[in-house]
């Protein structure tokens, strides 16, 4: 069996042979793009090639690229840790043809690497082609199915909506049809009972999307009309971790050797066994993948804060602190002694998380340490609040009370609805929002005559940074004032 080492290797040993210049990921943060926050593809990179105001030479190149997708068009934060296959930060492995080849070779080379060099079972695989939208002008995508006919029955090759196969760079600019290529790894019984064609792009976590071809051949206008591109690209972007997935025989993104190594670390540490229970699993996994993102942003240069990128990261720190804490039963500081396992395991192919290796560790310790001491004093007091509710024979929380919890803890309503859903009751969240109201309205007034460090709330300071951050921190953010 290869390891996932060896896997990442020969994909670009492949497409080296293919003429693809090997390039290494652009950074996971980023500096200089007002409109991106984090690489959430491989072609960010390549955006000014494919917008034609860079030299395309060399017309074929290929990488590993980290991503992370927690924010804007694609965030995936809510899923990762209930599901096995969507990751804050993963790797997205890619080539690319500017103005080289296109839909036949793109086609060719992506079944020759699955089928002929990594041995996937063709009868596992189905691929998706956009079926066309008359309403638009644009038509089946008769061409890609052509060419994946050379390689699979007309079974497999299953038509495919606009919002599944047609990729837009933005509201202009290039755009184009894609195929996706899904993987069925359910077993023979579970296959014997319905065809994978039909759950393919249904959200089951045994048939997934591993692979996603983009045929960039159009050019939107601002006034919505579609032109030939100058230049045809192909770009191409596949899940590292769930094709070492496939490779590997697993069922999960977590049990290949990825995640493993973190996950026993987990277990060793925490004492629990990780595959007994659906919350400590959970746990385990969001503990694990959120590891990975923060540390490779630290990595970056990017350390958590209290805006923009370092905001999020920030979050994505305490969603794992908060399920470590809750589920795993981690009161100290816990996610940092995992940061070991993480670079043995990755330190390689990323060598800037072994050459960060102190800061990670220092800043992960110093963040979980302010941020678990907020949790649990904020924890005491619910406790106290939600026996007094429960000992009055009510249901539901006032709003006041939550609120103090915020004002007085830092404590976000999100973290204080779960906890008391998990309790059986619910929170006044229309008091919540008054008392809010009233604090700014207190803030106001104390500004008018005080004059001292107390800075006002004036209209135009604050940020409207949008329902986005849909955990427990989207309070805090709505309300975050810009300095
Ligand atoms: P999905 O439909 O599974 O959410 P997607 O269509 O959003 O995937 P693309 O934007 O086409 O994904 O990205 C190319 C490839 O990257 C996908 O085929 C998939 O293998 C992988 N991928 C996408 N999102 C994630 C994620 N959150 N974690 C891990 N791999 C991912
Ligand atoms: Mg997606
Ligand atoms: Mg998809
Ligand atoms: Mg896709």
């Amino acid at each position: 069996m290869m390891t996932a080492n060896e896997i990442r290797e020969s994909f670009k040993k492949f497409f080296e042979s293919k003429g693809h210049k090997i390039e290494p990921s652009a950074p996971m943060v980023i500096k200089d793009d007002p409109t991106l926050m984090f690489t959430n593809a491989g072609m960010n990179q390549w955006k000014d090639i494919i917008l034609g105001t860079r030299d395309p030479e060399p017309r074929r190149r290929a990488d590993s690229q980290k991503c992370l997708r927690v924010s804007g068009k694609h965030n995936d934060l809510e899923e990762v840790g209930h599901d096995t296959y969507h990751h804050t930060m993963f790797e997205m492995l890619g080539n690319w043809s500017f103005g080289d080849y296109f839909k036949e070779g793109a086609i060719d080379m992506a079944w020759e690497y699955l089928v002929d060099v990594l041995h996937l079972d063709p009868k596992d695989l189905y691929v998706t082609v956009f079926e066309g939208s008359p309403e638009e002008n644009l038509e089946r995508d008769d061409e890609a199915a052509r060419y994946w006919a050379k390689h699979v029955p007309t079974d497999h090759i299953i038509n495919g909506n606009k919002h599944d196969n047609f990729w837009e760079m933005g509201d202009t600019g290039p755009c184009g049809p894609c195929s996706e290529i899904h993987l069925d790894s359910r077993t023979p019984e579970e296959k014997a009972k319905v065809p994978g064609r039909e759950l393919v792009n249904k959200d089951d976590p045994q048939v997934i999307e591993i692979w996603n071809l983009v045929f960039m051949q159009f050019n939107r206008k601002a006034d919505g009309s579609l032109e030939k591109l100058s230049m045809n690209v192909i770009d191409t972007g596949m899940g590292f971790e769930r094709l070492v997935r496939a490779l590997q025989g697993k069922h999960s993104n977590y049990d290949t050797d990825i995640f493993q190594p973190i996950i026993k670390e987990i277990s060793r540490l925490s004492g629990l066994e990780y595959g007994k229970d659906e919350k400590t699993d959970v746990a385990m996994r969001v503990v694990a993948d959120h590891l990975r993102a923060v540390a490779f942003s630290i990595a970056d240069g990017q350390l958590p804060g209290n805006a923009k990128a370092g905001y999020v990261i920030r979050r994505i720190l305490r969603r794992a602190v908060r399920y470590a804490y809750t589920f795993l039963g981690q009161k100290e500081t816990f996610l940092f002694r995992l940061v070991p396992t993480l670079i043995a395991e990755m330190g390689e192919a990323y060598p800037e998380l072994t050459a960060q290796r102190e800061l990670i560790m220092r800043v992960i310790k110093e963040e979980e340490d302010s941020f678990l001491r907020t949790l649990s004093n904020g924890i005491n007091m619910l406790n106290d609040a939600m026996d007094e509710v429960k000992k009055e024979g009510k249901t539901e929380l006032d709003g006041a009370k939550a609120f103090r919890l915020f004002d007085t803890y830092g404590f976000p309503l999100d973290l204080t609805e779960l906890i008391c859903r998990e309790n059986g009751l619910t929170v006044d969240e229309k008091q919540f929002d008054e008392e809010m109201q009233k604090q700014k309205q207190r803030a106001r007034n104390a500004a008018a005559v005080e004059n001292s460090d107390w800075t006002e709330l004036r209209q135009g300071e604050q940020q409207f940074v949008g329902y986005d951050y849909t955990e427990y921190e989207c309070h805090i953010l709505r309300y975050r004032k810009v300095t």
